[in-house]
């Protein structure tokens, strides 16, 4: 880890972000890992402060406007915008398509920088990118705070502050489940109790 890294990494684990233990993720996989990024934009000065560290790494051309997924981006998409001075929007979900709503309309041309909390399967990344080629604007590239993409990338470029390689096991072949530790649905406080 570089030092920006770590001082990221120790900012995310001291805001409950980065959690370790035993957890049952939505995709039924074990994890001794669990990331909830609001929980590092909660106080608004920090936020802010992430929003020019992401900045500071983008190396691409100046971007015209940012434009992040709902919900997960807003917060972190909306510090960046700050931090470039640009213009921010959002897209949203419409009958499970992303699109532009509330009246935001991308200019013709305009150059987008998408900007996320967490890069993980990439997929609302891609949905944003979608978008942006509808409107005939052009996507210089994307940020994210936490990339756990576990190494696959984007066809354009992108950039994070942190990379965390995250593991997960399957629930008969788990460590934490062999230890006897107590298996936690993320959120919810609630130990699950497994049935074998
Ligand atoms: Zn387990």
């Amino acid at each position: 880890m570089t030092a920006r890294e770590k001082k990221i990494y120790s900012q995310l684990r001291k805001s409950g972000a980065l959690m370790e233990g035993h957890f049952l993720l939505s995709s039924g996989l074990h994890s001794p890992d669990y990331v909830q990024c609001a929980l590092s934009l909660k106080d608004p000065a920090k936020a802010a402060a992430l929003g020019a560290e992401l900045k500071k790494i983008w190396k691409g051309p100046r971007p015209d406007l940012i434009l992040s997924p709902a919900l997960g981006g807003l917060i972190i998409g909306h510090e960046v915008a700050r931090a470039f001075g640009v213009d921010f929007m959002f897209t949203e979900r419409d009958n499970n398509i992303m699109a532009l709503r509330r009246g935001f309309s991308l200019p013709a041309g305009a150059k987008v920088l998408i900007v996320e909390d967490v890069f993980t399967t990439g997929r609302s990344t891609m949905e944003v990118f979608e978008t942006v080629k509808k409107a005939r604007a052009e996507v210089l590239g994307a940020l994210s705070v936490i990339n756990r993409m576990g190494g696959r990338s984007f066809y354009f470029p992108s950039a994070s502050l942190l990379t965390l390689d995250l593991k997960v096991y399957s629930p008969d072949d788990c460590p934490l489940c062999a230890k006897g530790l107590p298996l936690v649905k993320p959120g919810s406080r609630t130990v699950v109790k497994r049935e074998d």
